[in-house]
């Protein structure tokens, strides 16, 4: 037995480096449609952290958002149903704490097959009438970060009390209120003597 097993691990070895291969270098967000019906096809993704890795300038770096994408393919005209729904890690604009934010949205991308190319829109782009694939990984990532509002707060509590960081908020409060201490303009001080006078 230890020694089948022997003779076979060389092997599964490479195969398990054929897999990693085949997975570094098959890209899931590459969407070969030549090949696919007219009609409805649908793609799941999970996107998380390892989809931010190499966008080191994304603001958002840890995140699990389940994607629902359901392409509707017909003569030269795709469209692309998004859907997602999950949680990106960001920090709270008043205490700084790292909380999950929880997000969902819904967008209809329209990738038009012309040959007359026009200017590419926020949810309506052009492909020309040759092409046979496109890589919609660069849309889920404006998506992705279209999801979050401006203003990040932490969510209060199931039982109603804040959300944030109490000492946090504590040491905040004593920064500001020294900051504005020291903010006196010692002449709008003299000014204000001279008035009193
Ligand atoms: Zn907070």
């Amino acid at each position: 037995m230890y020694r089948v097993l022997n003779a076979m691990k060389p092997q599964s070895a490479e195969m398990l480096q054929a897999t990693i291969f085949m997975k570094k270098s098959s890209n899931p967000y590459l969407i070969q449609f030549a090949g696919l019906k007219n009609g409805e096809h649908k793609f799941d993704y999970v996107i998380d952290d390892a989809f931010f890795k190499d966008k080191e300038y994304s603001e958002i770096q840890h995140a699990k958002i389940f994607t629902l994408v359901t392409l509707t393919k017909s003569i030269n005209l795709l469209v692309f149903d998004i859907k997602m729904e999950g949680i990106i890690n960001v920090s709270c604009d008043r205490c700084g704490g790292l909380f999950n934010f929880p997000v969902w949205g819904e967008r209809k991308l329209v990738v038009s097959q012309t040959n007359d190319r026009f200017e590419d829109g926020d949810d309506i782009i052009s492909l020309s009438l040759d092409a046979s694939e496109i890589d919609i990984s660069q849309t889920l990532y404006e998506y992705v970060t279209l999801l979050l509002p401006q203003r990040r707060i932490h969510p209060a509590k199931e039982d109603g009390t804040e959300g944030c960081d109490a000492d946090a908020l504590k040491v905040l409060d004593k920064l500001t209120a020294k900051g504005e201490e020291s903010k006196t303009d010692p002449r709008w001080d003299a000014l204000k003597n001279i008035k009193k006078n």
